[in-house]
């Protein structure tokens, strides 16, 4: 009988390798606090999971409150989606993630906190000349030039006033407003925006098939807020170099911050939050008061988590865009020529996706930005492929003479922009799911609990921080 023991084992084996993830999102293990040294025990009044944007505004500012905290961030570095490249031969700074901040007192206050100036921001590369190139062909769009966008625009924010209460967050009433669930494309002809769909195309990077996309997400994504920001210019930092504000909060949390760690599981069933971690120096048991999720709520991202059947119904729900970013050399597109992906004979001339957004010169001469945008994941050798294909394709289209190019830097944002059926939103699903703030001693801050914004991230968080404290 040792043969279909074995083999019984073996399928066990393949059962449970193959179907690890969901298990372990359904069954946590178990937290056994005794088996812990108090040298691997870490006891905090907040424990933060993600040390990104919100991650770390809510890590400082909490600590500026009084309390303790400890970040879980499985990358090496604290900044999410802020992204700093140096070039190792002129020494210069590239932001090719997080670029620019709203001119408001939150942001002025949080870089005044680390003393990094902020500058308005300008045009990185002046008198850069701009090309509409179609990237399926590489050729230039004939007679195009972008339509003026200065009524329809007004029109949109006519509109954006009737939903004031999205610039604050999710709080919709119900029944929702049947315009808010119009896919993007139908609200633009059924108000006239036909001439505002290409810009905010481009100011929505990231957020998939524009057009398909209900308009709750593209008001939440352009809002009030990012039209004010419009007409009063937006901040950077003046030393180009985003990554300052985390690296000063890194060197001030100090051990604080877990980097390159990531859950294993967690118990909020009793009067507190136990958090088990794995780090590069081995486990760590975190006893906290609180927990604070600043993360992409995936389900796929929060294995280890003993979530509610609640949790893990909403949660369940999240569909996601992608969204990449590269710095490419060796290129041969001459300096000053910055090309946008312009479709040749699509709706309001918006190109297909998956594909480039964009190449642009940055600061240091040779270097490009490519913003690259999917409504679904791609591999990054995917990605990468699909971007030396389109550059490769202006000089097969004798547009300009361009060689194969060099990636100087690439980083993937995905999961980016979170978005749930309509029929979810109708039932309820924001209601329900800003219900889970406080519930077993947890809180969640982060884009899927408001928008893709840095500035008005901080802002929602500021709101979060008193409901946390009391
Ligand atoms: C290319 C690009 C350009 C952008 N440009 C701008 C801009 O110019 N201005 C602006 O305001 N916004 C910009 N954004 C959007 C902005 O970056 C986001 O709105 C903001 O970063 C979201 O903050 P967050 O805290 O929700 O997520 P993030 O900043 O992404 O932070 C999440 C953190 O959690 C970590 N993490 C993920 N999963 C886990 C896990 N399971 N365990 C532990 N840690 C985990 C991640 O590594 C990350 O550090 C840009 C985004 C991208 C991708």
């Amino acid at each position: 009988m040792a043969f279909p023991s074995l083999l019984f084992h073996f399928l066990l084996l393949l059962l449970l390798t193959t179907t690890l993830p969901s298990l372990t999102t359904a069954f946590p293990p178990k937290i056994n606090t005794t088996a812990y040294p108090a040298s691997d025990i870490i006891t905090r009044d907040i424990c933060i999971i993600g040390g990104g944007s919100t991650g770390t505004y809510s890590a400082i500012r909490l600590s500026d409150s009084g309390q303790s905290v400890v970040i879980v961030e499985t990358k090496d570095r604290l900044g999410g989606h802020c992204e700093t490249y140096t070039d190792p031969s002129t020494n210069e700074t590239v932001d090719y993630g997080v670029v620019s901040f709203h001119n408001i007192d939150i942001v002025k206050n949080y870089f005044a906190r680390f003393e990094i100036p902020l500058t308005i921001a300008l045009d990185a590369t002046p008198g850069q000349v701009i090309k509409y190139v179609d990237f399926r062909t590489g050729e230039s769009v004939a007679g195009y030039a972008p339509a003026n966008a200065t009524a329809a625009l007004a029109g949109y924010a006519a509109q954006l006033e009737k939903y004031a209460y999205v610039e604050a967050g999710f709080d919709l009433p119900y029944p929702v407003p049947a315009d808010l669930l119009l896919p993007f494309g139908d609200f633009v002809t059924k108000y006239g925006l036909e001439d505002a769909a290409e810009f905010l195309f481009g100011f929505q990077q990231g957020l998939g098939h524009l057009l398909e996309q209900f308009t709750l997400y593209v008001f939440k994504n352009f809002g009030l807020g990012l039209m004010q920001a419009l007409k009063t210019g937006f901040l950077t930092t003046t030393r180009w170099d985003n990554s300052e504000i985390y690296e000063k909060a890194l060197a001030e949390l100090g051990p604080n911050v877990l980097l390159q760690s990531h859950v294993i599981a967690t118990n909020r069933s009793g009067d507190g939050v136990k958090v088990l971690v794995q780090t590069p120096s081995g486990s760590k048991l975190i006893l906290a008061k609180k927990l604070l999720v600043t993360i992409p709520p995936k389900l796929s991202n929060l294995h280890g988590f003993d979530l509610s059947p609640n949790e893990t119904s909403l949660f369940a729900q999240f569909l996601n865009s992608a969204y990449y970013t590269a710095l490419l050399r060796r290129t041969g597109i001459p300096p000053h020529i910055s090309l946008t992906n312009t479709g040749a004979n699509t709706s309001y001339h918006i190109p297909p996706l998956p594909a480039l957004y964009s190449i642009r010169p940055t600061r240091v001469p040779g270097l490009y930005n490519i913003k690259f945008g999917s409504a679904f994941a791609l591999s990054d050798a995917q990605v990468q492929a699909l971007i030396v294909e389109s550059v490769l394709r202006l000089d097969t289209a004798g547009t300009l003479n361009t060689t194969t190019p060099e990636f100087a830097a690439y980083a993937d944002h995905t999961p980016f922009e979170l978005t749930v059926s309509k029929e979810a939103i109708e039932g309820g699903f924001y209601r329900d799911l800003y219900a889970l703030q406080g519930q077993r001693h947890t809180w969640y801050t982060g884009a899927a609990f408001h928008t893709q914004d840095s500035s008005l991230l901080w802002e929602f968080t500021e709101g979060l921080i008193p409901s946390i404290l009391a």
